[in-house]
């Protein structure tokens, strides 16, 4: 489905869970989580049923996240259901890693296509600092064991931040020399009440291309997607910038997405929200299709021109990321 700009709303992002088993703290306050009680959490049937809607109205493309999503319950099942929706031509998950060696054959199995994951430094310390307890060892484990199963093309998600891990952009990069996977570095956002962590460490991916000038630009098939790809004289995989802040690729968003508590957001950078969980838990399934059917285009007609980060008054939304999931 069009938005008022003509832009091809094809993609759902879904946040399964707020609950994380890490901390990092560009992404949650360090006080004043509140966990919200299972019964505010959409079902993975009532999920399903909006993801149902959504391929209707001509969604291709999905991706799960969190919280961490590993932790949901069930979550192969809904996988399993996803991935046999007809006009569903791409399925991902984005996942910190941690618990990914348990699960990484039943994903698979379960239908998922490809697989995200985050790792923001290969330090075990740096890596304990930033998630707040989380260990290095587990994620490593984790890409390993989704190499092993074959749920590949996998891609690091790697939040660039100043003052601690600007120093590993060189390893990052080198991973792609010999591993066939693609490294994305993203820049820092101000979200939620973790927004200060953003303010203090923020360095434009431009920091990327000035230190490694040996990186060559390559023409990118996906135009839609939000990376830049680069890549090192003869290496198996591609460097990704995921530019927000310095280049904003809001004039080719194609996102929409549902968070665990039942709102579909027209932009990560808006407070606006659109509930589903009244319409989910309150209908008759006649009712129902047609109620959610309006909310969904209503919240594509919502989707604003552009984000207002780089406005000099620009307050940081009130939802966490971990509430939202990236
Ligand atoms: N827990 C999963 C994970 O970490 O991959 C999924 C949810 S997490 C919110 C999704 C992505 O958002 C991660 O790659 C994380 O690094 C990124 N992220 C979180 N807070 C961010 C921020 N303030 N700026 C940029 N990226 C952020
Ligand atoms: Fe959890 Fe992911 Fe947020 Fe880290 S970035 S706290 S792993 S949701």
């Amino acid at each position: 489905m069009k938005d008022g700009l003509g832009r091809n709303i094809n993609y759902l992002r879904i946040s399964v869970t707020d609950r994380c088993n890490l901390r990092c703290r560009y992404c949650m306050p360090e006080e004043g989580i509140v966990k919200r009680a299972h019964s505010n959490i959409l079902t993975l049937e009532e999920i399903f049923e909006v993801v149902n809607v959504c391929a209707g109205l001509g969604t291709d493309k999905i991706r799960i996240t969190g919280g961490e999503p590993l932790v949901r319950k069930g979550l192969a099942s809904l996988i399993e259901r996803i991935a046999t929706l007809k006009g569903i031509k791409d399925l991902a998950i984005t996942t910190n890693g941690s618990l990914l060696k348990g699960y990484a054959r039943e994903l698979k199995e379960a239908g998922l296509y490809r697989i995200n994951i985050s790792l923001d430094t290969m330090n075990e310390k740096k890596y304990e600092y930033v998630t707040r307890g989380g260990r290095l060892k587990d994620v490593l484990e984790g890409i390993h064991e989704a190499l092993k199963v074959g749920l590949v093309p996998i891609k690091i998600n790697t939040v660039l931040a100043k003052d601690f891990n600007e120093d590993e952009i060189g390893s990052f990069i080198r991973l792609t020399e010999s591993l066939g996977i693609d490294v994305r570095f993203i820049e820092l956002m101000p979200i939620g009440h973790a927004s200060g962590f953003a303010s203090e460490h923020y360095l434009p991916n431009s920091a990327v291309l000035e230190r490694f000038k040996e990186l060559e630009p390559m023409e990118t098939a996906d135009k839609s997607s939000p990376a830049m790809y680069y890549k090192l004289p003869g290496a198996k995989g591609r460097v990704g910038l995921i530019n927000p802040i310095s280049r904003n690729f809001c004039s080719s968003c194609n996102r929409l997405r549902l968070t665990a508590d039942g709102k579909l957001k027209p932009c990560l950078h808006s407070d606006l929200e659109i509930d589903v969980k009244g319409i989910l838990r309150g209908l008759k399934a006649g009712d129902k299709q047609m109620a959610l059917e309006k909310a969904v285009a209503e919240a594509i007609q919502a989707k604003p021109e552009h984000h207002t980060l780089n406005d000099l008054y620009n307050k940081p939304i009130e939802r966490d990321m971990y509430t939202i999931g990236g």
